[in-house]
């Protein structure tokens, strides 16, 4: 796959300017010159066979080719709603939530999450674009504002949800069919309350154990969704 940049402004017409980081890379890391070839997306789905042709002093000018109709997500929305952990934690969550196909990612307040643990909105979203241009998606993550689990519980009843807690019921005896959207819920380190658990199966909720050890909630994250992704 040759390079993938990202363009936030949406691609029109025959010609593109990357500035800013992307522009960076092409320019100091990559040392490219004119007639590079790279994949140009802007995260509105598919993406553009492009060419470099002009090296700015920290712009470049790209020549856009054919758009090609490529997407990389599954057939059904998927939601995750975690109470992020802290520091490189949460990095690394959300480049993993990005590569296993999460379509939208709720930061989630909870009775024992810790407030205000959550990177500024413009880190997180830089986080979604670099895990984006590696794993080849075309869409980006949407990354939701904070929400309260009560305000969770209230939607999202097109889907199935799934609440991970240890000593939830078993994977496999969810019912899911291939494009049934999937809205999942992960506690913090402290985990949901037993008012919380309660609420939510009150709900229509679904309470989904993953075996007879505690999870880090990011290694509990990433096995519920695999496992719903690969169902
Ligand atoms: N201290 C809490 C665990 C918190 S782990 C307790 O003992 O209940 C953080 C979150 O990861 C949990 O809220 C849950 O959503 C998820 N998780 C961790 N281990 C899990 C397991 N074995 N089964 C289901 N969910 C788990």
């Amino acid at each position: 796959m040759p390079d993938r940049y990202y363009s936030v402004e949406p691609i029109r017409g025959t010609t593109a300017t990357l500035a800013g980081s992307e522009a960076h890379h092409l320019l100091h890391v990559m040392r490219a010159k004119p007639g590079h070839p790279l994949v140009l997306f802007d995260g509105q789905g598919g993406e553009y066979q492009a060419e470099l042709t002009h090296c700015g002093r920290s712009t470049v000018e790209l020549r856009i080719g054919p758009k090609l109709d490529i997407e990389r997500e599954h057939p059904f929305e998927l939601t995750l709603a975690i109470a992020l952990p802290k520091g490189d934690r949460q990095r690394w969550l959300i480049e993993k939530a990005v590569e296993l196909g999460v379509s939208r990612l709720v930061p989630l307040r909870t009775a024992r999450s810790v407030a205000g643990s959550e990177q500024a909105s413009s880190k997180l979203e830089r986080y979604i674009i670099e895990a984006s241009k590696q794993c080849g998606r075309n869409r980006l993550m949407q990354l939701a504002p904070p929400q309260k689990l009560a305000e969770l519980l209230s939607q999202e009843a097109s889907s199935i949800r799934i609440l991970a807690h240890p000593g939830g019921g078993p994977f496999a005896e969810l019912k899911l069919n291939s494009t049934e959207n999937r809205t999942l819920a992960i506690g913090p380190e402290g985990g949901f309350s037993d008012e919380e658990v309660a609420q939510t199966i009150e709900a229509g909720w679904k309470t989904v154990g993953l075996g007879s050890r505690i999870l880090r909630l990011e290694t509990a994250a990433l096995a519920l969704i695999s496992a719903v992704v690969l169902r």
